[in-house]
């Protein structure tokens, strides 16, 4: 891969990622929970920080960028839909659009239902993909402005991307997910094994984020609620995808 991808833990379980082209040596930022770890990683491994893209306005998401921007100054890419409630943007992006990254594609993708205005950033060729609090490990953002259908109508355009992408979500919350998974998806032989890997990870320090999309397609409910095991769980055989995924959605809110 011609890039190198760090996870850095932020605040109580938030995660940030530093993407960095290795041929031109740009570094991304994405998200800025606080600006100290952020630093001090980047001058850890000496890299020059050149942008900061920001999925969406939540305080745990940028709230570091001025303290991080005075120290490590950077152009500030961010949702033109979310430019209201965002730090000033240098380049306000829209939905669909692609712009460039040392030379790759990175495609924007909106995948309101967190917020709306929530975007998600798809490299392809780092076969990485930053969904932040839209898809996350084992889960998906809690619905504070979207609705139901806007969530899921936001999973299926992620989960088109190639199996092998990794995803770069914003929380480690891998663990309650988890729990909660095992209550709507009970004989899912690949979630069972994956949640023993969980609890393994955690109590190793080990974070669960990234993971990939194959891995989230075959145990995370929120992309599942097609699945007949699922669906005869949830006493839902004959609803719809949708109706599915907001029985889910609101289960999760209870758990
Ligand atoms: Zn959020
Ligand atoms: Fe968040």
């Amino acid at each position: 891969m011609p890039f190198d991808l760090v996870t850095i833990p932020c605040l109580s379980d938030n995660y940030a990622f530093l993407l960095r082209d290795q041929q031109s040596g740009a570094v991304a930022l994405i998200d800025v929970p606080e600006a100290a770890p952020i630093s001090a990683k980047l001058k850890e491994l000496g890299w020059t920080l050149s942008e900061i893209w920001l999925t969406h306005h939540h305080p745990d998401h940028i709230q570091g960028v001025p303290d991080l921007t005075a120290e490590h100054p950077a152009r500030i890419l961010g949702a033109k839909a979310d430019a209201h409630r965002l730090p000033a943007l240098d380049h306000a992006l829209t939905d669909g659009e692609t712009f460039q990254f040392a030379g790759h594609d990175v495609q924007v993708m909106d995948v309101s239902g967190h917020t709306v205005g929530h975007i998600a950033l798809y490299v392809a060729d780092a076969k990485c993909v930053f969904t932040a609090d839209s898809l996350m490990a084992l889960g998906c953002g809690r619905l504070f402005e979207g609705t139901p259908a806007q969530m899921w109508a936001s999973m299926q355009k992620l989960m088109k991307l190639p199996q092998d992408t990794t995803v770069c979500s914003g929380h480690e919350y891998t663990q309650s997910n988890a729990k909660f998974a095992l209550t709507v998806d009970p004989e899912n032989p690949a979630l069972i094994s994956r949640s023993r890997e969980i609890d393994q990870a955690r109590k190793d320090g080990v974070p669960t984020v990234p993971s990939t999309l194959s891995t989230e397609l075959q145990t995370n409910p929120f992309l599942r609620p097609a699945d007949p095991g699922i669906r005869a769980q949830l006493g839902m055989e004959n609803a719809t995808d949708t109706d599915v995924f907001a029985e889910i959605r609101a289960r999760k809110d209870r758990f």
